[in-house]
């Protein structure tokens, strides 16, 4: 999808929420498994500092996923996130639900992802981005595609493109926070 960059700017500032998938998205979409099942994933520190930037700016930060994996829960915790959905095989009715009940609108909601499954909330929401390995159309279905691959830096560049838009103030934050 082809906007401008004063609409991209207009969509950028109403944004409340920032809402992630996590296989493929914050991970490379691979799993280590053992016989007892899932086993392994791999996160990006790099994309840890994203959330710490969202903080920082003022913007909630959740996880929305179709998995229900402990090895999640601990990342959610780690990284202070303020929403975990899990085990919804419909993203976009569980996503409705949650603004309903916080009482915001889709314009609010922020969300990258990877998938076929993340494709109808990447058209609803304020600001859809798909990683650079994003499936064909959820790229499509986005408003921002990253260079960046899941996993790998994606989720990072999503967030900075972000807080760019916003004129987020970065040197305030080197100097008063880090
Ligand atoms: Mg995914």
């Amino acid at each position: 999808m082809e906007i401008s960059l004063d609409e991209l700017r207009e969509r950028a500032a109403k944004i409340k929420w920032f809402f992630c998938d996590i296989d493929g998205t914050l991970t490379d979409g691979c799993v280590y498994y053992s016989p007892e099942g899932e086993l392994l994933k791999k996160f990006s520190l790099r994309d840890g500092t994203g959330f710490f930037l969202l903080r920082q700016a003022g913007i909630k930060t959740g996880f929305i996923t179709t998995e229900n994996s402990p090895i999640v829960e601990q990342r959610a915790k780690k990284l202070k996130i303020d929403k975990y959905i899990f085990g919804t095989h419909k993203k976009l009715e569980a996503m409705q639900e949650f603004v309903q009940i916080e009482g915001l609108s889709m314009e609010n909601i922020a969300f990258i992802g990877d998938e076929l499954n993340d494709v109808k909330l990447l058209r609803a929401c304020g600001l859809g981005i798909a990683v650079g390995d994003a499936d064909k159309r959820a790229k499509n279905s986005s408003i921002v595609i990253c260079e960046g691959l899941g996993g790998r830096g994606a989720f990072r560049e999503a967030v900075e493109i972000l807080l760019d838009l916003r004129g987020f103030d970065f040197e305030k934050i080197i100097n008063n926070n880090l």
